[in-house]
């Protein structure tokens, strides 16, 4: 065990002591090939544990499982309040458990501690946001048109059983976020976590069920995308895919969710333009720069990627942006100095390095970061913080995801040019602005054609509002009451009253 673990949380170490197993229909189970696989701590390279290699056959006894819960279990007559208390105590679980649960997620994942502690706060204010909607998701009285004495009303109803489906970027979150609207809706889940990162989502099932949910609700299947997350989105009795990972395999879940015409919603890649004005406020658009690419090391869909910047300004922004990543210390993320933690693979890093070549052989410059060589970091996947300059938006560097903290430093004259080289991408996730002129911030953040703008900000997230992609970033809205939508069918009743 590296010294730095030397903090683990005691119910973390606990947790990690053990080969896990998954949950399926109320039971912690092997997979039925007995097939596991590692997972490894980025930050060392080291195996934590190991889960189960769930495949077809876990697939469907977890669908199986939803399925019976939805049809004729004590989850399709519970009442809301009763649903609602449920999320509620999982909140108040999750809340209790919280340094064990984001010292999991640093572990798996990588990103600092100084970072996840704050994720049980934000988890139990999603399952606390969705709680409250469970007794206020209402339908309508429609004053139809056609003769006679009729009544006609529409009800919100489930969809049924939902896949879930997420990447391992953010696990914890992703989980939480996979799970909290859904059930709040009254739908069952089969959650698929990512082979990489597959510990939290195993812990809060846990807390799922001591928070009493029925058995069956929640079932999670650890295995791979391929096998685990193809059968998932084939099957014929789940209702609806909710997605979250690269738009590649996002198309790939329509072809594969069409066979029974599943609802089917997806939170894809992007490659968003942070942009700043000469008039902006400087030290503060420096500031949300970096916090656009470099948190959590550009392994984020809504990172800031590419930075556009006032011709005029444009020189002096690209250095004192290169000097202000001096300010964060790349690290093992039990380490509390550490500000940015590794990426999530070898893998991961090799790409990432790649595209640094890719950018300097299309002719752009680097001004800092890219490899780093320090003997502390050795076994872990870090990638030093990357300033590019140069580019222009037809590069690869400026078209296609990195998802590592690498940005890509772009000049523009004026706003109607910047409107537009920002939207010439195929993605439509974020995108960020930074200007003193009220006009001009309105204008870009109509202008993009993105799911997401911040203004003299970055990365604001809140369950209460909608979040989702543009273009081929994504399908659907999740959080507020979009996501009710999402995970409800409408029906029309009709009554003649005659
Ligand atoms: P990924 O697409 O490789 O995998 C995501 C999940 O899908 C994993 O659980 C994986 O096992 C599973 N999967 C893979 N192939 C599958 C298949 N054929 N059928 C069913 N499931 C399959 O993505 P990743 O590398 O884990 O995550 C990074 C990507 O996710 C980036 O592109 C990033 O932008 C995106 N992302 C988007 C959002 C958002 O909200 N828009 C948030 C986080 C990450
Ligand atoms: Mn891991």
């Amino acid at each position: 065990m590296s010294t730095t673990l030397i903090s683990l949380n005691r119910k973390a170490a606990e947790f990690i002591s053990t080969p896990k197993k998954m949950l399926i229909n109320g039971r912690w189970v092997e997979s039925v090939t007995n097939e596991t696989i590692e997972t490894r701590n980025p930050a060392t390279g080291e195996i934590i544990t190991t889960v189960p290699n769930g495949g077809v056959e876990d697939i469907n006894l977890a669908v199986a499982a939803a399925r019976k819960a939805f049809d004729d279990g004590p989850w399709r007559m519970m009442k809301p309040n009763e649903r609602a208390k449920l999320l509620l105590k999982l909140a108040d679980l999750v809340e209790e458990n919280g340094e064990e649960l984001a010292h999991l997620e640093t572990l798996d994942n990588g990103a600092p501690v100084n970072v996840t502690k704050y994720y049980p706060t934000a988890a139990a204010d999603d399952f606390r946001y969705y709680a409250g909607w469970a007794t206020k998701v209402t339908g309508q009285t429609i004053p139809v048109s056609i003769p006679g004495d009729i009544f006609n009303y529409t009800r919100k109803e489930a969809i049924g059983v939902c896949g879930q489906i997420i990447p391992w970027n953010g696990p914890f979150l992703m989980a939480v976020w996979k799970l909290s609207a859904p059930l709040a809706t009254g739908n069952t889940v089969v959650l698929k976590p990512a082979s990489l990162t597959p510990l939290v989502a195993l812990r809060l099932g846990e807390l799922v069920q001591e928070a009493g949910f029925p058995d069956g609700v929640v079932n999670i299947v650890t295995g791979s995308g391929s096998i685990a997350g193809t059968a998932l989105t084939e099957h014929p009795d789940v209702d609806k895919i909710a997605f979250t990972g690269s738009t590649e395999v996002g198309r790939q879940i329509m072809r594969s969710s069409s066979i029974n015409v599943k609802k089917v919603s997806l939170e894809l890649g992007g490659k968003s333009a942070h942009i700043v004005f000469a008039d902006a406020n400087y030290d503060q658009a420096i500031a949300n720069a970096a916090t656009g690419i470099f948190t959590n090391s550009g392994q984020a869909c809504v990172a800031g990627s590419r930075l556009f910047v006032e011709k005029k300004i444009y020189d002096n922004f690209m250095s004192d942006l290169a000097d202000y990543t001096k300010n964060f210390k790349l690290g093992d993320g039990f380490d509390q100095a550490t500000n940015l933690g590794p990426l999530i693979s070898a893998q991961q890093k090799d790409s990432v390095l790649n595209y640094v070549d890719i950018g300097q052989q299309e002719g752009a410059e680097v001004l800092i970061g890219g490899n780093t060589s320090e003997r502390d970091l050795e076994g872990g996947y870090y990638v030093k913080p990357t300033v590019i300059a140069n580019v222009n938006n037809n590069m690869r560097i400026a078209q296609e995801e990195i998802f590592g903290p690498v940005i890509s430093g772009i000049p523009f004259e004026d706003i109607d040019e910047v409107i537009k080289l920002a939207n010439q991408t195929e993605y439509g996730l974020g995108g960020g602005v930074n200007t003193t002129d009220v006009s001009k911030a309105h204008r870009v953040a109509h202008g993009l054609r993105t799911g997401n703008v911040w203004v003299n900000t970055y990365n604001l997230l809140d369950p209460a509002s909608p979040f989702g992609g543009y273009k081929q970033s994504g399908l659907g809205r999740e959080h507020g009451s979009e996501s009710i939508d999402m995970y409800t069918e409408t029906k029309s009743v009709w009554i003649n009253l005659d």
